[in-house]
């Protein structure tokens, strides 16, 4: 059985390696020159960037993709973890570790948030209780329709997972000192959302770090794509690189041929997107239109990537410096649709854990949220730099190599509506669960995959997904 898919994302090539091992005959087709979607490899002289996922959990999904064809992923990528795994800095100088070394956090919390070090345990206990949930409920299947959406386990479910409580509310059960309470609410973030909105549920995410922990990939977080992309190589799947997708064909519930920008056209029996659906479905159901204009798009970012001639002895290899206002950044960002005046600064430093990385100085991805598909104010890389200083990072006259990557480029580069990182924003009960199902409702041989579909955004999340659809796809055709 021939099937096509359209992008070559995480989603896309762990739902393409899934389905050449049981046997279909792959055509993958990707709009960009390489592979990985957002997972892009960037070399600017001697220093090398991960743009996109840096920080890495779950690695047991990753290597579930190469491991279920058979051989061992270690000669694919492997995996070591970054202890601590985050530093952040306060307004006032302040640190705040964070790790999963219960003791380590706990001793912090002594000195930081008296209160927060006794409910610590309790903490850990009910994240993980959110996770063991979403997890056995929502993140183990494709979910094909709306129907599967509405399920009365899935309603039970979704009721014990906090929905309609906000992280920032659920937080501050446990912790009371607010530099404290910004490290944690930071974790809306990852799914492009804001703490103050986006539903309790979401302290899953601590628990992956805080509990299993953070990995980084020697040789550069992309190897994992390009791990993918080995493997789905060797099982046969066919990739067409430099070829943009611009239409599907449907006639009468299914999908009979894609078009390329190039004019050609490619029949097949199956079809997967792994296009954002934001950008893709518009062109298949015009009722999408409509539904597109009311949603919230969820954050995007603004990146600069900066090769330095030093190395900071202060920076670790990830890193936060905080907002003074958190909940201006957020209001600024989702209600007023500009760029924050005073934004909360993530650093990664890939360069601290892997030296081959940069030999000469260090490698910084620079990285503030943005309002999706707004352009930035002028000299905003000037602002960052500048907010830096106040904490004793100068990189100004350090930079040997740099690149700024705005929510403009990523629409571009990705095809990604408004440049948003993972579609819907998870700002209320419904954008957060109920999410574009993995099959089309207009055409049943047409599934979809990535970020804006279930199961959500992150890297692990649209892996796993891919994996799921591949698995929907076997029992259905
Ligand atoms: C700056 C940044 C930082 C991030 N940090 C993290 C992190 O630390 N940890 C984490 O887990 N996740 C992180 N993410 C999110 C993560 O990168 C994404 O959730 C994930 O990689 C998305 O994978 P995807 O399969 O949904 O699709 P994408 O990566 O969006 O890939 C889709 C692919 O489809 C192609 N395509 C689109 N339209 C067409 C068409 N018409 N024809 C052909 N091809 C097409 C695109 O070119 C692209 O290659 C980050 C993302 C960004 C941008």
């Amino acid at each position: 059985m021939k099937v096509s898919i359209i992008g070559g994302g995480l989603g896309g090539l762990a739902c393409a390696t899934s389905l050449a091992h049981k046997g279909y005959d792959v055509h993958l087709f990707e709009k960009n020159s390489t592979l990985g979607g957002k997972m892009r490899p960037v070399t600017l002289g001697d220093y090398y960037f991960d743009f996109g996922p840096n920080t890495i959990t779950m690695p047991y999904v990753f290597n579930q993709v190469i491991e279920q064809t058979g051989v061992d992923a270690a000669p694919y990528f492997r995996f070591v973890e970054v202890q601590p795994h985050m530093k952040n800095v306060g307004v006032n100088g302040e640190t705040f570790y964070l790790s999963n070394d219960r003791a380590f956090m706990i001793r912090q919390l002594q000195h930081l948030d008296p209160h927060g070090a006794k409910n610590y345990p309790a903490f850990i206990t009910e994240i993980s209780r959110l996770y063991f949930l979403a997890r056995q409920h929502f993140l183990n299947k494709a979910f094909l329709s709306k129907k599967d959406f509405i399920s009365p386990k899935l309603a039970n479910a979704l009721l014990a997972v906090r929905p309609f409580e906000t992280l920032e509310k659920f937080l501050q059960r446990y912790f009371t000192n607010p530099f404290v309470l910004q490290c944690f609410m930071r974790y809306a973030t990852y799914i492009g959302s804001s703490p103050y909105k986006t539903p309790a549920t979401f302290a899953m995410i601590a628990y992956l770090e805080l509990v299993e922990g953070v990995y980084y990939v020697p040789g550069g977080t992309a190897s994992i794509a390009k791990g993918f992309e080995r493997r789905a190589r060797e099982l046969g799947v066919k990739i067409y690189t430099n070829s943009e997708v611009t239409n599907i064909d449907i006639d009468n519930g299914v999908a009979k041929s894609i078009e390329l920008k190039q004019g050609e056209k490619i029949f097949s029996d199956l079809l997967v997107v792994n296009a954002d659906v934001l950008q893709a479905m518009p062109t298949l159901d015009s009722s999408f239109l409509a539904k597109k204009r009311q949603i919230t798009p969820s954050s995007s970012v603004f990146v600069i990537l900066a090769g330095l001639n030093k190395k900071i002895a202060s920076l670790e290899h990830h890193n936060v410096f905080f907002s003074p206002n958190y909940f201006n950044e957020f209001e600024q960002l989702f209600e007023q649709k500009v760029y924050a005046d005073e934004p909360t600064i993530y650093i990664c430093n890939s360069s601290k854990t892997d030296v081959t990385r940069s030999p000469k100085g260090d490698n910084l991805l620079i990285l503030v949220n943005a309002p999706a598909g707004q352009t930035p104010p002028d000299q905003y890389d000037e602002k960052i730099m500048k907010q830096l200083e106040r904490y004793s990072i100068y990189i100004k006259d350090a930079i040997v190599q740099k690149q700024i990557i705005t929510p403009q480029t990523i629409e571009q580069d990705f095809n990604s509506y408004k440049g948003a990182l993972y579609g819907y924003a998870s700002n209320s009960f419904r954008s957060a669960f109920f999410r574009h199902p993995n099959k089309s409702s207009i055409a049943s041989n047409l599934y979809f995959v990535g970020g804006s579909t279930h199961p959500g955004g992150g890297s692990p999340l649209v892996t796993l997904g891919g994996m799921h659809v591949a698995d929907a796809i076997v029992n259905q055709h």
